[in-house]
């Protein structure tokens, strides 16, 4: 019983594909076993078909079927692999066995038709032939026993001639003499003609031109709804004998010819089409199984890194939603970001870059047992997927394992590289309940991140511009502008070779009654999107202007450096409130600087270069601000009239380490320089930062451990308690 069990289970799996040949195959050998029994003559042969074909049956109702194991025909294996695959390859891969069974039925239908009309028409050219043969036999014997009766008139009655004459009657319908006219002309073979209107019938059709002397004549006639072959023979000069027999290819007597030959031979065509097309689709659907996967696999993943890509993030995340039942303790969606990746690409190489990113993914991967899963969503950002509970804690400790486990030092070819980055995380449920949501939560989490230089950052409704505080600020920000309700303060510049002060950057300031302080990053690009920049750098060109009048009536010439937003590049009305705040001498010659981030001047560096080289027609310094943030080409940067490159805070911060970064910054630095710039460092927070610039050739440097953005007046103060009084300010 045990055995049989585990025999049974073996074929437990049968599809419905399999179900169907079984049937078939039972079908046709009941079918061969007892219809044919008189073909095969074999009654042991017939008895085993049967049986053969009621296992058959049987088994495909019970979904066993060992004799069917016995012909490998099973598609058991394309069941497993099936089984084998994930949910979502299901659907495809059940699509592409679908077609490939109605594919194999119509090569089945298709065979079997082919083969129905060949076997019909080779048995009718069989049929004909015979017909004539038997037709030209009648003829000769006709003739024989005519010439017989014209030599020895009374032998007609003699008992072997009437025997000759009676076997002749039993085959053919007609024997007549004739004429080329159709006449007849010996009444001794008148008894063959059974039917008098089926002789005058076939005089009427004979056509006396076509009758050769030579050679037989064949034709066919239709009488009474059976075909009748004719066949004229030549007997002497004028004379020809016409016999006329039934013919069994227009009579039906064909099927009777075909039936034996065509159970045994059609059936078992059927059975071998319905065998060779199985097993290929057993062989053809394994392959494409194999592909779909293979296919299936390449879309959803990162050739790179073998870590699953964007798409296959949407169905990690369908599944985790539908999988946590528990809402109270979800899952957290971590983006990481690798800081200044791109600049690993350009100094380095795409090679290196590359091989950087397969070390991040090792890393990630070598810590999976802390997550869920692990996707490449971009160039340089990973997303995890790790459990979390209600306080989020695993969530922050995954995150600080992700951080030690990239940031851990890496040498690439003979360079020591420090990667760093920068995450931003969002939690299901508490933040969103759907995929995109989170993704796209978590993704305003790192950019904040990257925003405020903090290493982990939350998803907070505050920093969504969709949140009602976003709604209430943007509103408010015409206002503010309109009313005067912004400052601005000031954030010195000073030459660390020379050891003076060059200037200072205007940035502006907005405090709400409600929220209180208001990041310029976030009402700047609030600004952009709303249309209000303009309005936005027209007030702060103003103010400055004031500013700069009122230092100058004290006795301080100080450069402003002045932010303008890539939206500003194409506002004539700006171009002509600047082009007239200089020429006005409003602003002194060389007091006014504009700055343009690297990914402004980049979005159209046409443009860019337009506007640019207007402002150099009025002499006005520019800077390229947050420079390596950017996508610069290097081309470009050549050919615009730029004076000074500020490089981005985010390559100066955390320089103390001689390593860390030092590579770049010194590149960078060097660049610079190459380009024709002076060169600032943003974000100088300390001496040793500051020293370590001074050594490698740095210009300008900018930065709290030099001084704070502050009020103007403060400024003034700054600088005459500062290190940094040289000539330069001298009124
Ligand atoms: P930015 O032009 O690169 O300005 C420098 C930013 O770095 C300022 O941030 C400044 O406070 C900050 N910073 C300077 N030194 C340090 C340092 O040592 N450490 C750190 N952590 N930060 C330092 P702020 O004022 O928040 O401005 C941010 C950005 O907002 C500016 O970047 C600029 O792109 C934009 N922005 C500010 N004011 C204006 C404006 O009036 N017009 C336009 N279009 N953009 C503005
Ligand atoms: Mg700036
Ligand atoms: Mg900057």
């Amino acid at each position: 019983m045990q055995v049989l069990k585990m025999f049974l289970g073996k074929y437990r799996n049968m599809g419905s594909v399999d179900r169907l040949i079984r049937i078939a195959l039972g079908l046709t050998c009941i079918a061969i076993g007892i219809l044919a029994s008189d073909v095969i003559g074999v009654p042991l042969l017939n008895l085993l078909l049967v049986i053969f074909g009621v296992v058959n049956l049987i088994s495909s109702a019970a979904s066993v079927c060992p004799a069917y194991a016995v012909c490998d025909i099973s598609t058991v294996e394309s069941e497993r692999l099936i089984s084998e695959t994930d949910d979502g390859d299901m659907s495809v891969i059940r699509k592409i066995q679908n077609k490939i069974v109605m594919f194999a039925a119509a090569i089945v239908v298709i065979v079997l038709g082919i083969f129905s009309i060949v076997l019909f028409h080779g048995a009718h050219d069989l049929a004909m032939s015979e017909d004539s043969l038997r037709g030209e036999a009648a003829a000769l014997l006709a003739i024989e026993l005519h010439k017989q009766n014209s030599r020895d008139p009374g032998r007609l009655s003699t008992a072997s001639t009437l025997e000759s004459y009676a076997e002749m009657a039993k085959e053919v319908d007609l024997v007549i003499f004739h004429d080329r006219n159709s006449q007849k002309i010996d009444s001794s073979f008148q008894l063959l003609g059974k039917d008098p209107a089926l002789v005058e019938e076939f005089l009427a059709s004979i056509d006396g031109s076509e009758l050769s002397t030579g050679e037989i004549e064949r034709d066919m006639l239709m009488h009474n709804g059976k075909g009748l072959l004719r066949s004229s023979l030549p007997v002497s000069d004028n004379t020809w004998v016409s016999v006329m027999i039934t013919s069994d290819s227009h009579s039906g007597s064909i099927s009777k010819l075909l039936v034996p030959k065509l159970l045994i031979v059609g059936l078992s065509v059927l059975w071998l089409a319905i065998w060779g097309v199985t097993y290929g689709l057993k062989k053809y659907s394994k392959q494409t199984i194999k592909a779909a996967r293979e296919l299936q696999y390449r879309s959803t993943h990162d050739p790179l890194t073998g870590l699953q890509n964007r798409i296959g993030l949407d169905e990690v995340l369908h599944k985790r939603i539908a999988e946590t039942d528990d809402m109270k303790n979800g899952f957290a969606v971590i983006l990481v970001d690798l800081v200044r990746f791109r600049y690993v690409n350009d100094t380095l190489g795409y090679e290196l870059g590359d091989q950087l990113l397969v070390e991040v993914a090792d890393r990630l991967k070598s810590i999976s047992s802390e997550f869920y899963s692990v996707i490449r969503m971009s160039s340089d950002v990973f997303c995890v997927i790790c459990p979390c509970e209600h306080d989020r804690a695993n969530a922050c400790r995954v995150a600080n394992k992700i951080q030690d486990c990239i940031e851990a030092q890496k040498q690439l070819g003979d360079i020591p590289l420090n990667m760093q980055t920068r995450i931003g995380m969002s939690f299901f449920p508490f933040d969103s309940k759907t995929g995109p949501e989170l993704v796209r939560l978590a993704d305003i989490a790192l950019s904040q991140a990257k925003k405020n230089n903090t290493r982990i950052s939350y998803y907070q409704a505050a920093n969504d511009s969709h949140s009602v505080r976003q709604l209430t600020l943007l509103a408010g920000l015409r206002s503010a502008i309109e009313e005067d309700e912004l400052t601005l303060v000031y954030q010195p510049k000073v030459d660390i070779q020379a050891g003076t002060f060059v200037g200072v950057e205007a940035l502006a300031r907005w405090t709400h009654p409600t929220y209180g302080f208001v990041s310029p990053m976030e009402f700047v690009s609030w600004a952009e999107k709303s249309g209000l920049i303009d309005k936005l750098t027209m007030w702060v060109l103003r103010s400055a202007e004031t500013q700069s009048r009122l230092w100058k009536e004290a006795g301080f010439h100080i450069p402003i450096a002045i932010n303008l937003s890539p939206v500003n590049l194409s506002s004539e009305a700006l171009t002509h409130l600047i082009e007239e705040l200089v020429k006005e001498g409003d602003f002194d010659r060389g007091l006014l600087e504009l700055e343009l981030t690297e990914n402004a001047v980049m979005e159209d560096p046409v443009k860019a270069l337009q506007t640019m080289e207007k402002f150099q027609q009025l002499d006005i310094p520019i800077a390229i601000d947050d420079f390596g943030t950017g996508l610069s080409s290097f081309t470009y940067l050549r050919r615009f009239p730029v004076s000074n490159l500020k490089i981005d805070r985010s390559f100066v911060m955390d320089t103390e380490n001689e390593d860390r970064d030092a590579v770049l910054l010194r590149s960078m630095i060097e660049l610079g320089h190459n380009l024709g710039c002076v060169v600032t460092a943003e974000g100088v927070e300390d001496a040793v930062v500051l020293d370590m610039l001074k050594q490698y050739g740095c210009n300008y440097v900018q930065g709290y451990g030099v001084c704070k953005p502050a009020p103007a007046q403060e400024i003034i103060e700054w600088y005459l308690s500062s290190d940094y009084q040289g000539q330069r300010l001298a009124a």
